[in-house]
Formats: structure tokens, sequence, C-alpha cells
């Protein structure tokens, strides 16, 4: 709990003003040498990004008397038996676990809208200032992050895509996202403000026609990327983080190869030339020591079929600018440029591709961390982290955040695998 007070402050005021962590270190006690934060970490206590894990007691030497109940031989029976007639009721191969396709919003969206978030709730009288770009529900990583960000006692302003943003405000407004709202201490996030925006115009001169009379738009202003950096200043002067949690790729469902110029091109353009064009034009009103995180998936880097129409390369697009533009926002601004690599989430983006269970049961089979699928808080709280003086050493970094699954050579559900005898 002190280490998570400890990062909720340094996120809201600096970690000059941090509250003092306890002072008894330990052998297990990491002092940050050689910074300017003297405070210990210490890392006997929670993890403060992670539930509570039971770590198990040293391995003894079996005896007679001393079996354990988790090893003893008839419930071990018992707990295969049983399993066997769960896998043949759902006609699951065996080695392979499932979660069920009736709730494609799994244990992550329920763990998510709990109000059991990890961070201690501080005030945001004094917070800084966060931009999120791609928020128009509580279902995706935006939410998530903005949740994590209002809890450490951010100001969270947000870029909701014109087309969404009607529906989005009417269903802030009526309270159907209240429970997903709550904070740890029973409070709900609010928003600053919530700004129309495209991330795919730069300026209200790129704005063609047929989008200019579109009725999506209709009754919205000032929503391309140079306008709402500029209103956003008017509002509330400078701002501290920048999120880009937003992808559109037209095409996604076709191959690379059925791909047209125009649905790749679009793809890049919503999905990474976003970013550099939201870093150009918000970076100037950024105070220093600011940073700006972006989201992206392990298809820029693996092959995973079924994520095509050039989604995959606007991904590698958006990690290699994440590299470049750490470098020149650092030099011109002083700000730290990011990107976390997220493992499957069943948003809304996600599920238009139609893909997404399969992708969160293989993951939930083959990652290293294959207890739970991953939570959407789990992002939000790197994320945090990432915008924190805590990471203030980290940038051109790409951080995964997908239960491991980015380190495996080898699909362990493999059908190949199998052996007969
Ligand atoms: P989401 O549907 O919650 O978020 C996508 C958002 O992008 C939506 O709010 C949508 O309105 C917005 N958007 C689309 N086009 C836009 C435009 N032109 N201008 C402004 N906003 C626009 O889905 P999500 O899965 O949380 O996606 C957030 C980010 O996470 C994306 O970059 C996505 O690629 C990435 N990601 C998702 C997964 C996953 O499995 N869901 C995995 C890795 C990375």
């Amino acid at each position: 709990m002190a280490t998570q007070q400890f990062t909720a402050n340094v996120l809201r005021t600096g970690a000059r003003n941090a509250r003092k962590a306890p002072r008894a270190a330990s052998r297990m006690t990491v002092r940050a040498a050689q910074t300017d934060l003297t405070l210990p970490i210490d890392l006997r206590g929670e993890c403060p990004f992670r539930p509570p894990v039971v770590v198990p007691r040293p391995m003894r030497r079996p005896s007679p008397t001393r079996i354990s109940p988790r090893i003893d031989a008839r419930s071990m029976r018992r707990r295969l038996q049983s399993l066997a007639t769960r896998r043949r009721r759902i006609g699951a191969r065996p080695g392979r676990r499932q979660i069920s396709t009736l709730r494609p919003q799994n244990d992550a969206t329920d763990r998510y809208r709990s109000s059991d978030l990890s961070f201690p709730r501080s005030s945001s009288s004094t917070g800084k200032k966060a931009f999120v770009a791609g928020v128009a529900d509580d279902q995706g990583f935006g939410w998530a992050i903005s949740k994590c960000l209002a809890q450490a006692g951010c100001e969270v302003i947000l870029g909701t895509w014109v087309p969404a943003l009607n529906i989005f405000e009417t269903s802030l407004r009526r309270g159907k996202f209240d429970e997903s709202r709550k904070l740890s201490d029973g409070s709900l996030m609010e928003f600053a403000k919530v700004y129309p925006m495209d991330a795919v115009f730069d300026t209200y001169d790129d704005v063609p026609e047929e989008i200019r009379t579109n009725k999506r738009y209709a009754g919205n202003e000032k929503w391309t990327v140079a306008e709402c950096a500029e209103q956003v200043e008017k509002d509330f002067g400078k701002i501290d983080i920048l999120v880009h949690s937003l992808a559109n790729g037209p095409e996604v469902a076709k191959p690379l190869l059925e791909t047209s110029r125009n649905g790749y091109l679009a793809a890049l353009s919503a999905s990474s030339y976003s970013k550099v064009s939201m870093l150009q034009r918000f970076g100037p009103i950024m105070n220093k020591g600011g940073a700006a995180i972006s989201l992206t998936y392990l298809a820029s880097e693996r092959i995973i079929p079924g994520y095509g129409g050039g989604m995959s390369s606007a991904k590698a697009a958006l990690e290699s600018d994440t590299q470049v533009l750490a470098y020149e926002a650092g030099r011109k601004w002083g700000i730290r440029v990011n990107t976390i690599s997220a493992g499957p989430l069943g948003s809304r983006a996600a599920k238009a591709i139609g893909f997404i269970d399969d992708m969160i049961n293989y993951s939930l089979t083959n990652a290293p961390l294959a207890e739970k699928p991953l939570s959407a808080m789990e992002i939000g709280q790197t994320a945090a982290f990432l915008c924190s003086p805590l990471a203030s050493g980290i940038t051109g970094s790409c951080i995964y955040v997908d239960n491991g699954l980015h380190a495996m050579g080898l699909a362990t559900d493999a059908k190949s695998l199998e052996r007969s005898d």
C-alpha cells in the first residue's frame, strides 16, 4: 500500500512532494541511487500494479504426516475426473483451455468494472492534465488508461471520434458507464471536457467536402487535430500527458495480399500518422517532463494471420515512430514518448476484426501468465506508471503488457506437439 500511495503521489505532484516511504530498509530494499528519488522502493510489499499474489511456501520434503492437500492423490484424481467431464461437456481438445464465447467480455471486463483499483485515490485539484484520444465507450484501453490516470489524481480531458461522440456523451449522461466510472474511494471518474476529434485530419483545409457535409459530423466544429489542440490550450493551458489510444483499418479483415492502396494508406493514416500529427500539435502545449503514449500490437513484429488491411504495417510504423519521436520530442520539448504493446482485449474495435475471442483463448492457453485473461486495467496501470516521474528515464520504448505472450516461440497447444503414446 505504501508503494501504491507513493506512485500515486509522484504522478500527481512529482517526486519531490511524494510522501515519505517507510524508513526501514532491508536486504530487499532498493535505493534509487544517483537519482533525485531518495525514497527507497520496498520490494517486499504488495506490487503496486498487480493484484496480490499468494507466495507459495518453500518446498518441504514430503512426509506421510505432511502431505499437502493440493497434491493429495485422491483429491488430484477427483479434480482430473471433473476436468475430464467438463472438457467432454464443452468438446474441448485436451490441453486446450477455453473461455466461454458466450461471455466475450470475459474476466478482464468484470475486474475492470470493479472499483478495486491498485492506485489509491489522490485529489485531482493539483493533478497533472492528460489528454486521452480514443475513448468512445467503457470497454477499451483508452477508458482504462483514463481511469488509472484519474485514480492517480490527473485531470482527464477526452478527444472522442466525431461519429461516436453523440452516443458516447448520451450514454455518459444517462449513467450507462457509472459502474465503470467508480474509483477506489467510491467517487465517479469525471472528464474535465470531451472534445470532438478526428485524428485523420490535421487542419480543416484537409477535410474533404463529403466529410464536411456528412451528417455524422453535423453540429460539431473544430475537430481536426490542430483545432482540437488549440481548443485544449485555450481551455486548459498546458497539458502533461498525451494518450493515443485509437486505430482504424477499413480493410482489417482482408489479407495484405488483397488489401487496396486506399485501405492500406487509410490504416496508416488513422493508426500511425495520427500519432505523429497529435504530437506535432500537442507537443508545443505540453509541459517539460510530460509523457506521450500509444497502444501497439504484437502483429507489428510477428505474423498474426487475420490482422490485415495494412494494420500490421501501421503498428510497425507506430513503433518505429515512437523511437524517432522520442528523440525529436525529447530534444525539442523534454517529452518522453513510449508505446505499450498490449495483449488481446475484447474492445469494440477488436470485435470488429472478428477473431478477438480466438486471440484471447490463444493467449490464455499459451502465454507464460495463463491464469487469467489480460485486464484492460493492467494496461491502464502501466500507462499511468509510464506517464509518471517514476518512469522519468524511459523513452522510445515498447513495453509489452500481454501476460508475456510476446516472449513465446512455441504454441504450447500446437497439434503437432501431441503424442499418441
Ligand atoms: P476501442 O474501440 O476502445 O478504441 C479505438 C478508438 O479509436 C475508438 O474510440 C474509436 O472511436 C477511435 N477512433 C477510430 N478512428 C478514429 C479517428 N479517425 N479519430 C479519432 N478516434 C478514432 O478499442 P481498443 O482495442 O481499446 O483500441 C485502442 C488501441 O489499442 C488501438 O490503437 C488498438 O490498435 C490498440 N490495441 C488493441 C488491442 C486489442 O486486442 N483490443 C491489442 C493491442 C493494441
